[in-house]
C-alpha cells in the first residue's frame, strides 16, 4: 500500500487508518491510503493526541545510581563482580537498609549459623520496597533463627545418614544427589542444608568428587544424577565442564539435573559461555528455585530465555514460606511469571523442619488451600505438586486437596474447582473383563 502525508483536517470520511508507529507530529499525519468505503458506513472519530508515558526507571537502576554510581555496566553485569561484592556483614547490610530490632539481634549470634550473603543485584530488588519486601525475609537473618521448635533438626531429611561417600546422597534406588560445593551467592534463611552450606567445609576438589563419580560408576541402577550443593552454577565454567563430562562419561547415567538459584539471585551468571558448556551434556535439566514473583525481573527472564533456547527444560522448586508466598494471590502471580519464563512450576515444598525455621513454616492446610486455589483456576502447567519431604529420609510425599467426595461400586462422586458436584459412572466389576476384551 502506498503511504502519503496529508494535512490534518476533518477525517470523518475515513473509517480506519493504519496504526501509527510514531505519535502524529503537529499539523501533519501520515496515514495509509484509505480503502474505498460505502459512505453510509463511515463513523466520525476524533484524533486524540497521544502521550507517550515515561518509562519508569527500573528499581535496579535507581539502586545502582544511589549505591554504586561509579560501577560500570560491564562490572555490574559480571557475575564475578556480583559475587565479589556480596553483602556479607551487618555493617554492609546497614548501608543499604535500616535494620529492625529482630534483625539486629540476629547478628549477635550469627557466627554459629548460616552466614549472611546477598548479591548487590538481589539487594537492589529488596531495596525497591525495603520495609515490605518478601524477599528481605528470605535472605536477611532475624533472631527467630535461634529458636528450635519440637521436631526440628539440623539434618531433618537424614541426608548424612544416606550418604555412602561424602557429599553424595543415595536415597531413591535409581537416582543420587551430588553436592558439589557448599557455596551459594545468596544464603536462604530457611535452607534445608543450612547445617553445611557457606561454611567452606565442602569444596569442589577433585579427590572428593572422583570418589563420588566412582560410586556412581559402580551402581548401574543410578540413571539420574542431581548436581546440587550449595549452588553448582557458582563454580567456574571449567569446573562445571569437568564435573558434567565425568558424569556424562558414565554409560548408565541417562539424565543429569542441576539444582540452582542463580537465575533468581545472580542472573548475570547465565553467560553465553556457560550455556555453551551446559548444552554439550544433554539430556540436561535444570531445577530452579524461585520463591516470589518479585524475583521474575527482566534479568531473570533473560537468563531463563538463554537456558530455554539452549534446549534445557526447567522446573521451579518453590518452598512455601510464611510471610513470603503463602497466599493464593502471590503464588498465582509467581506461577504465571514462571510459565512466561518457560519454567514449569514443578514442586511446591512444605518448608522442611530445619532448626530455626519455625517462623517460616506454614500449616499444611495452607499448602492445600494454595493448590486448591490454582487447580482449575489457571493452566494445568502452572500447578506444581505440593509435597512434604518426609523427615527421616522418606522422600517426597505428595499432598493434595481431596476431590473425591464418595465412591460406590457404580460411581465416583467428585467435587470440581467451583465446588460443583459431578458423578462419574464406573464399569461394573462383572462387566470389566468383557469390556476390556472387546466382547
Ligand atoms: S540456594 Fe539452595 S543451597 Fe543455597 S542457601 Fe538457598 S536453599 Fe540453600
Amino acid at each position: 500500500m502506498q503511504r502519503r502525508t496529508i494535512p490534518m483536517r476533518n477525517t470523518s470520511s475515513f473509517i480506519q487508518q493504519e496504526e501509527e508507529t510514531e505519535p502524529p507530529s503537529t499539523g501533519a499525519l501520515s496515514v495509509t491510503e484509505p480503502p474505498l468505503l460505502n459512505p453510509s458506513l463511515a463513523v466520525p472519530f476524533q484524533i486524540i493526541p497521544q502521550r507517550i508515558p515515561k518509562k519508569p526507571l527500573n528499581p535496579t537502576r535507581i539502586f545502582r545510581r544511589r549505591f554504586f554510581p561509579g560501577v560500570s555496566d560491564k562490572e555490574w553485569n559480571s557475575w564475578q563482580w556480583q559475587v565479589r561484592n556480596r553483602i556479607c556483614s551487618p555493617a554492609q547490610l546497614q548501608h543499604f537498609i535500616e535494620l529492625t530490632e529482630e534483625e539486629k539481634s540476629a547478628f549477635t549470634y550469627l557466627d554459629t549459623k548460616l552466614p549472611l550473603g546477598i548479591t548487590p543485584y538481589y539487594m537492589s530488588l529488596i531495596h525497591a520496597n525495603p520495609m515490605d519486601s518478601a524477599l528481605r525475609r528470605t535472605v536477611v537473618p532475624t533472631v527467630h533463627e535461634f529458636f528450635k521448635l519440637p521436631g526440628e533438626a539440623n539434618d531433618p531429611l537424614a541426608e548424612e545418614d544416606q550418604s555412602p561417600v561424602p557429599g553424595l546422597v543415595h536415597r531413591y534406588p535409581d537416582r543420587v544427589l551430588l553436592l558439589v560445593s557448599d557455596f551459594c551467592s545468596a544464603y536462604c534463611r530457611y535452607c534445608t542444608r543450612s547445617r553445611m552450606v557457606g561454611r567452606g567445609m565442602m569444596n569442589a576438589g577433585r579427590p572428593r568428587l572422583e570418589r563420588a563419580f566412582e560410586y556412581i560408576r559402580l551402581h548401574p541402577e543410578v540413571r539420574d544424577v542431581l548436581v546440587s550443593g550449595g549452588d553448582p552454577l557458582t563454580l567456574g565454567d571449567k569446573k562445571i565442564d569437568w564435573i558434567l563430562s565425568h558424569l556424562r562419561a558414565i554409560d548408565h547415567v541417562e539424565i543429569i539435573r542441576i539444582g540452582t538459584k542463580v537465575p533468581a539471585v545472580l542472573p548475570q551468571r547465565i553467560t553465553p559461555s556457560l550455556v555453551r558448556v551446559l548444552r554439550r551434556y544433554h539430556p540436561l535439566w535444570i531445577s530452579l528455585h524461585f520463591t516470589h514473583p518479585d524475583e521474575c525481573t527482566p534479568e531473570s527472564f533473560k537468563a531463563c530465555r538463554m537456558l530455554a533456547d539452549a534446549g534445557i527444560p526447567m522446573g521451579s522448586q518453590t518452598v512455601l514460606l510464611k510471610g513470603v508466598n503463602d497466599s493464593v494471590e502471590t503464588m498465582t502471580r509467581l506461577v504465571h511469571q514462571l510459565l512466561k519464563m518457560r519454567v514449569r512450576p514443578y514442586y511446591l515444598y512444605q518448608c522442611d523442619p530445619v532448626t530455626g525455621t519455625g517462623h517460616f513454616r506454614t500449616s499444611v492446610e495452607k499448602g492445600i488451600e494454595i493448590i486448591r486455589g490454582l487447580r482449575g483456576h489457571t493452566s494445568g502447567y502452572a500447578v506444581p505438586t505440593y509435597v512434604i519431604d518426609a523427615p527421616g529420609g522418606g522422600g517426597k510425599i505428595p499432598v493434595m486437596p481431596d476431590y473425591v467426595v464418595s465412591k460406590t461400586d457404580t460411581e465416583v462422586t467428585l467435587i470440581n474447582y467451583e465446588n460443583r458436584i459431578f458423578r462419574y459412572p464406573l464399569v461394573p466389576e462383572s462387566r470389566q473383563e468383557g469390556v476390556s476384551s472387546g466382547n
